[in-house]
């Protein structure tokens, strides 16, 4: 049973905002740019990982995916964990290309890539890693945890993978997406005695739920150009040129001549994803380059906005239908 889904990471809506709105060197933009595919990649991947986890019998385990735990003044990550009565299992998902040379022995993973070696983490000790800060996790909650597995899912089908010292922990740990619930299946083959009851299993999943701390990256640490050199205004939802004019109650695209009635709303959004989820209706006019604080003021009212203080001001800040990060 699923009791958790994956969400839509906020890193990539907030790096695909940067990318809109703010005027970057061509270094830092295709380093940015960069990243967000990467991060693009990862979340096909784990999305992939889902699937297969879906399309196998789970009637016996608890499936949350993506978890981020507070835990000893920093967090852990989980792309997904399955629950069961005999034991748990931390799943991480990787979407490396190319040939993957697994070397635990020295820790570390080389990938090769159009003929370049490029040497990461080894993901089976990140995983590991993973599984004992869940299970300190557990203890530090009163919970005595059941046995602990991790496995490593390689999503990219294209990749190679090899395990050039017949590794025994790579054969293990290490499968492609698909093979995973085969790898489940002969783990719960193992495990015959049940550690945790149902009731337990249900406060475990209570407590991770409530615990969860999704990501949200700090802009402003992200060594970006100052805040005021941001492109503002209005973006054509057909064309992207940023700069909308507000004729008779649209907004018109000075590029393409598009019209649209709510443009002003994912401006609204890019607003919050990079100054944070408050605004005032004359920071709204200026970001939508209107001259009237009264057609800003009944924009904000139109939309499900919580507000505070009164006049001018009244800060205005996400309601609870308002659809921020989907
Ligand atoms: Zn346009």
């Amino acid at each position: 049973m699923i009791e958790k889904n994956r969400d839509f990471p906020k890193e990539i809506t907030i790096l695909k905002a940067i990318l809109r709105r703010f005027m970057l060197n061509p270094q830092r933009k295709a380093e940015l740019e960069n990243k967000l595919s990467r991060k693009l990649a990862g979340y096909k991947g784990e999305k992939e990982l889902d699937y297969h986890l879906s399309q196998m019998d789970h009637t016996k385990f608890k499936i949350l995916h993506d978890l981020r735990i507070p835990h000893n003044n920093t967090h852990f990550q989980i792309d997904s964990l399955l629950v069961s009565a005999t034991f748990l299992l931390p799943i991480d998902s990787k979407n490396y290309a190319g040939v993957l040379d697994f070397n635990p022995e020295f820790n570390q993973l080389v990938q090769t890539l159009n003929g370049i070696e490029k040497v990461y983490q080894d993901p089976i000790l990140q995983t590991q890693i993973q599984a004992s800060q869940l299970k300190s996790f557990l203890i530090k909650n009163q919970f005595s945890p059941p046995p602990i597995e991790f496995l490593v899912s390689i999503s990219n089908s294209q990749a190679m993978i090899r395990n050039p010292a017949n590794n025994k922990e790579v054969s293990k740990r290490v499968c492609k997406t698909p093979a995973v619930a085969y790898k489940i299946q002969s783990l719960n083959e193992k495990y015959h005695k049940d550690f945790l009851s149902t009731k337990e299993i249900k406060k475990i999943v209570k407590l991770l739920l409530r615990s969860h701390e999704p990501y949200i990256p700090d802009i402003r640490s992200m060594n970006l150009p100052p805040m005021d050199h941001i492109q503002k205004g209005v973006q054509c939802p057909e064309c992207v040129h940023i700069g909308m004019m507000k004729i008779h109650g649209s907004w018109i695209c000075k590029q393409c001549g598009h019209l649209s009635k709510d443009a002003h709303i994912d401006a609204l959004k890019d607003y919050f994803y990079i100054f944070g989820p408050a605004i005032t209706s004359r920071q709204f006019s200026d970001f939508l380059g209107i001259s009237s604080i009264h057609q800003s003021k009944r924009l904000l009212s139109s939309i499900d906005l919580d507000t505070i203080g009164s006049k001018k001001g009244r800060v205005y800040s996400p309601g609870k239908t308002f659809r921020l990060w989907d």
